[in-house]
């Protein structure tokens, strides 16, 4: 029995957690996994002189192309900002942020904690709450309500059981580990949609879903890894079979690269299935700062990503619809009303990116609306 029970263990599930605690609540969160949230290498915050919250409001509905919820854009620009007095982004030695400029950002607007904000913001809350949060390894395959309470199974290979909260959080993720080729993990698989459908709830845009237009085909060793597009913006270019460039739009969104590509491998001119990602162009003192994880990844394959290109294709990467949410994170039905007790946060919710994600946002996300559902459910 517990007060909070958050279902999901990436970044949305444990900053939900976070909050929850620091409110007083007592905490119970199921996993069967780690999700997406630890490969988040960078995420947005509008922190330089010449960005705005304004802006970066009108970056999040542009990309989504008329398909986001604008009280929910708000509620993400305007609370992203706190970010920047809770973690240690990266600084650059004049004492400015460094950042990276993701497709569909007008200005460079991504930070980072060491290229990798995801698993050491993770780490962190980890550690924080490591005596305060009662963790379990399990799949939820069950949630009902009965008048104030939720009874919640999980299972795992022989071990299962079952817990009572007063409210709930669902922070499963996205479903696009049921894509064959993909770089989601196969836990992945929409769960805590079907958990929260079968409670009333509704969904929305459940036909979006976002492509990374730059997931390794080969060597083998990194099939379904993705390449950072940011990339582009530094040099790097798209190739394909005959050796032509394509593709000169540097400021294109991911849907639109995945669909050039896609032009090119209908039109016979792919390598394997694939394309070349060409980023010898981009200068070798950012590849081996900046990329360096990309680049010793390679290198670990065999390849030498400074003298010869990659080999990729788009795959499925973010489920875009999902749960239908207020801007306090309660779980709605399709007349509007919220459920009692039920919250959603991250990639299991709909609304947010619309369309079309800027990468970048997702992080900013999890910590944003995980926070509020963990503050709300408590
Ligand atoms: C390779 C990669 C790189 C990315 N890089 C970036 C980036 O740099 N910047 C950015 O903004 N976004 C990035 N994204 C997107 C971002 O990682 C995700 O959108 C975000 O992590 C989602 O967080 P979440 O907490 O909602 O879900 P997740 O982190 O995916 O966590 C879901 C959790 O729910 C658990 N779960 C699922 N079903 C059940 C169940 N039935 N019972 C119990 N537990 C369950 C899972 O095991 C997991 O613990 C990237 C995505 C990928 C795949």
């Amino acid at each position: 029995m517990t007060d909070v029970l958050v279902i999901g263990g990436g970044l949305a599930g444990w900053r939900a957690a976070e909050a929850a605690v620091k409110r007083g609540a007592s905490v119970a969160l199921v996993a069967n996994g780690v999700g997406n949230s630890p490969d988040i290498h960078a995420l947005n915050v509008p922190v330089r002189v010449d960005d705005s919250v304004e802006r970066f409001i009108d970056d999040t509905l542009t990309s989504g192309k008329g398909a986001c919820d604008p009280k929910l854009v708000e509620v993400l620009c305007r609370e992203s900002v706190k970010l920047a007095d809770e973690f240690p982004f990266d600084r650059n030695a004049d004492g400015s942020y460094k950042l990276l400029q993701p497709l569909g950002c007008s200005v460079p607007r991504c930070v980072s904690i060491d290229h990798k904000i995801g698993a050491w913001i993770l780490a962190k809350i980890k550690r924080d709450l490591s005596d305060k949060v009662e963790v379990i390894h399990g799949r939820v395959t069950q949630l009902s309500r009965t008048s104030s309470l939720f009874t919640i199974h999980h299972s795992l290979g022989d071990d299962d059981g079952t817990c009572t909260a007063r409210s709930v959080v669902i922070a499963t993720g996205g479903w696009c580990g049921k894509y064959a080729f993909s770089d989601n993990p196969p836990e992945l698989r929409g769960d805590g949609i079907d958990l929260a459908v079968n409670l009333g709830a509704a969904t929305r845009d459940m036909d979006l879903v976002q492509y990374e237009p730059t997931v390794a085909l080969a060597p083998a060793k990194l099939r379904c890894i993705p390449v950072i597009t940011t990339m582009l913006y530094e040099g790097a270019t798209f190739r394909n079979r005959l050796g032509d460039e394509f593709l000169a739009d540097k400021h294109a969104n991911k849907d639109e690269i995945s669909r050039a590509i896609l032009a090119e491998i209908k039109a016979g001119r792919s390598v394997d299935g694939g394309v070349w990602f060409d980023a010898t162009g981009v200068p070798r003192e950012i590849l081996e700062t900046t990329y360096i994880d990309t680049v010793r990844r390679y290198a670990s394959a065999g390849v030498d990503i400074t003298r010869e290109p990659m080999l990729v294709a788009p795959a499925p990467h973010t489920s875009l619809g999902g749960l239908v949410i207020d801007a306090r994170c309660r779980v709605l039905r399709a007349d509007g009303s919220p459920i009692p007790g039920l919250f959603a946060a991250g990639e299991v919710t709909g609304g947010v990116h619309g369309a079309n994600r800027i990468g970048g946002n997702a992080g900013t996300e999890v910590l944003v609306f995980g926070r509020i559902a963990g503050e709300s459910a408590a």
